[in-house]
């Protein structure tokens, strides 16, 4: 057996190559996914995600799983078997944990627009809400009020610095995220004077980030800002949620986050973090980072075109089913996802094609003249680092094709 590797793309080390087979969990692709398209996660992919960040992170940071990663009932359950909270950003999502009968006072609810419904889920769940604005907390009190239940409450802090080299921005300047960092003493104070439990701080800055100064500079400044925001607090601080963004390598050149420098930083800021709050407990909360890799979309070939002279591999999937693997999803310029034909994975026989799927638009790429094994109809295409905002963030009902099936092996 040897490692799934491309000529420009990091390596796709968790997945094994036998007889020209991707295999996942020991299994050969094709009979996992018996039909097509379909997503496979890997088990066992997720659990050494997690055991990989709990070796090289110090003790006592806890990890929580962004439930909107990937919402997939059985993938939720595997995450909450391995991880310290669950990080929920509906009643959806909600409903999702509940019936996996997750412990409920592990679980947080970010999001900004909470509707009234949603904030009563929470009250009735007991779970915490973190504020992104003073009307949820007015929202809650209210419904506490009424329901003779104590609302639990965190603040998202928007925080007055951007962290550098993020995929997405979602902290610093205007943002329809969290309370500007500025209003939260007020805040605080009000929540001091209302029935409700005080847990902490949310501060959450972007997402994909690659770069491991960024990330430490970004966990050195939120350490600081929550420093001076408990000062404040109504109450001893609980939960410090740093947030995340930790990011995947998707694109050629693109290289795995180094961990050694975030671990080293994070052993630095958690003595300070401590002394200033003594009963909270330091958590990062990851999506991606845990499921991204685990997951492959696999399509299968219909059709191969040639069009003045261009190869065009004809697929039963699309952007419908994996939006971001098209580009469409947060990218300013095009690039491919690691993509490769999974029966022929190992082939020398080489040429430059595009894969593309069955919508009448031609944003529905998944593959833009990359050099992959020769295919054919019957084929099939696997897509890499697939397990997070795969299907969750596709337009489903764009052109009426049946959905993608999940599989976890
Ligand atoms: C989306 C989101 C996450 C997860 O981000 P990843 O980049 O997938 O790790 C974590 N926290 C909040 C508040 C989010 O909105």
């Amino acid at each position: 057996m040897s490692p799934v590797n491309f000529a420009d793309h990091a390596p796709a080390t968790g997945f094994a190559v036998h007889d020209g087979m991707i295999h996942v969990g020991g299994r050969p692709l094709d009979e996992i996914a018996g039909q097509t398209p379909c997503y496979v996660y890997d088990r066992a992919s997720i659990t050494a995600t997690v055991q990989r960040l709990r070796d090289a992170l110090p003790r006592g940071i806890a990890i929580h799983y962004a439930v909107k990663a990937n919402p997939m009932p059985e993938v939720v359950a595997h995450c909450a078997t391995l991880v310290d909270g669950l990080d929920i950003a509906s009643a959806g999502e909600l409903a999702l944990v509940s019936q996996a009968g997750y412990d409920l006072s592990r679980v947080s609810f970010a999001g900004p627009g909470k509707r009234e419904t949603e904030l009563a889920a929470a009250l009735e769940a007991g779970i915490t809400v973190n504020l992104e604005s003073e009307r949820e907390l007015d929202v809650l009190c209210r419904l506490g009020g009424d329901s003779q239940k104590r609302p639990r409450v965190a603040v998202r802090v928007n925080p007055p610095f951007q962290l550098r080299s993020s995929g997405m921005r979602m902290g610093g300047g205007a943002q329809q995220f969290g309370i500007d960092a500025e209003a939260v003493p007020a805040l605080l104070q009000r929540i001091g004077s209302l029935e409700v439990d005080f847990e902490g701080f949310h501060i959450f800055t972007g997402s994909q980030n690659l770069s491991a100064d960024a990330i430490c500079e970004g966990q050195r400044e939120t350490c600081r800002l929550a420093i001076d925001l408990a000062r404040e607090a109504p109450a001893p601080v609980r939960l410090l949620n740093l947030g995340g963004g930790f990011g995947i390598p998707y694109f050629p050149s693109e290289q795995p986050l180094d961990l050694a420098p975030i671990a080293a930083n994070l052993a630095a800021l958690l003595p300070r973090v401590s002394a200033a709050m003594p009963d909270a407990t330091v958590a990062l909360e990851l999506g991606r980072f845990l499921v991204g890799p685990a997951g492959i979309y696999v399509c299968r070939v219909i059709e191969r075109k040639v069009s003045r002279g261009k190869v065009f591999l004809v697929t039963d999937g699309g952007m419908h089913h994996h939006l971001a693997a098209s580009g469409n999803f947060g990218q300013v310029l095009r690039k491919n996802y690691p993509v490769t034909i999974a029966n022929r994975a190992d082939s020398t026989d080489l040429e430059t094609a595009s894969v593309v799927g069955p919508l009448c638009t031609p944003l529905d790429l998944l593959a833009d003249s990359m050099r992959l094994p020769r295919a054919q109809p019957g084929d099939l295409v696997a897509v890499f680092q697939s397990g997070a905002y795969g299907r969750t963030a596709s337009p489903l009902g764009f052109l009426s094709h049946p959905a993608p099936g999940e599989v976890l092996v």
